[in-house]
């Protein structure tokens, strides 16, 4: 089969781009390796990106203030506007507005291979114009493409659920202390009265496992006495930390790499596409 446009990965960056693609009248394939739309992401989406809230998506704290604290708990408070969302409705909405706008998806396929245009898949090949490695953060379509490991943030995260009452719902907290979140820093995003998303993400590996350093703040940090809670919705994932690259020029034969997948450092990575 013959495609315009191949994406692999149905992340945002894969939907957003092939609803795009698809609404122009272009024929749209995405590839998605998982069953369906599971982000390990927090789901802190600010006001400011230029696309609606799809219809489908659980919101689920609406943010108005960014508080940053020291490791002496010395803080700054920062005006933001956003939202605290479900990432797998927010995900599987834009996945369905990809799909309305004519894209096929194909759920359980892998992209395992490129050869030229044609794109092998899990159950099957198909032929595409432009392919889009959209497949996140450890993207396969990176790696076939010879890209370096990009640099990355390990994360780890609960979902807290009752615990005590949060003195502000509308307030995004961040801390920077190296003794929990070497290289990195810790979050707590509300979702609820008494439920925030609680995670972490490291840059130096450090002797402990984002795991252990995020049970860590947890239990022990200053501020665990309004942690206390049922730690629910473990997810462990990777942030890169390098801003993003563009390999090739857009035609024929193209590969172009998307949000996650295409944060590498051009002076590591500086190909065209042949
Ligand atoms: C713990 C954590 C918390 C985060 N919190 C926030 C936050 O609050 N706000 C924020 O803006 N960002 C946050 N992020 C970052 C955010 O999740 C990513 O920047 C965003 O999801 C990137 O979107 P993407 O579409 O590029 O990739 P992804 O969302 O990673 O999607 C990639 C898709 O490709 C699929 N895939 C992978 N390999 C293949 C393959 N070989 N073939 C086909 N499909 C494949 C995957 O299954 C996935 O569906 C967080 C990340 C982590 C790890």
């Amino acid at each position: 089969m013959n495609y315009d446009l191949i994406v692999s990965g149905a992340g945002p960056a894969g939907s957003v781009t092939a609803a795009a693609v698809a609404q122009a009248g272009y024929r749209v394939l995405v590839l998605e390796k998982d069953s369906s739309c599971r982000s390990p992401c927090a789901g802190y989406i600010g006001s400011t990106i230029n696309i609606e809230l799809p219809e489908g998506c659980t919101i689920q704290s609406k943010i108005r203030k960014m508080r940053t604290y020291f490791p002496d708990l010395s803080f700054h408070d920062f005006q933001l506007n956003g939202f605290v969302v479900d990432r797998s409705s927010f995900d599987m909405a834009l996945a369905i507005t990809a799909e309305e706008s004519g894209a096929q998806i194909r759920w359980q396929s892998p992209l395992i291979d490129l050869t030229g245009d044609c794109v092998r898949f899990r159950g099957g090949e198909a032929l595409g114009t432009i392919i889009v490695g959209a497949d996140g953060v450890f993207s396969r379509v990176a790696s076939l493409l010879g890209e370096g490991r990009q640099r990355v943030a390990f994360c780890a995260q609960y979902h807290l659920k009752g615990i005590k009452p949060l003195p502000e719902p509308d307030t995004c907290e961040i801390f920077f202390d190296a003794d929990y979140a070497p290289g990195g820093y810790v979050w707590i995003y509300p979702t609820g009265h008494n439920s925030a998303k609680v995670g972490l993400g490291i840059t130096n590996a450090g002797y402990m496992s984002p795991h252990k350093y995020l049970d860590a703040f947890i239990s022990e940090s200053a501020v665990a006495e309004r942690l206390c809670g049922e730690r629910t919705e473990y997810r462990a994932g990777a942030l890169p930390c390098r801003r993003q690259f563009r390999h090739g020029r857009p035609g024929h034969g193209c590969r172009h790499q998307q949000c996650d997948a295409g944060r590498r450092d051009r002076r590591e990575n500086d190909n065209q596409c042949p």
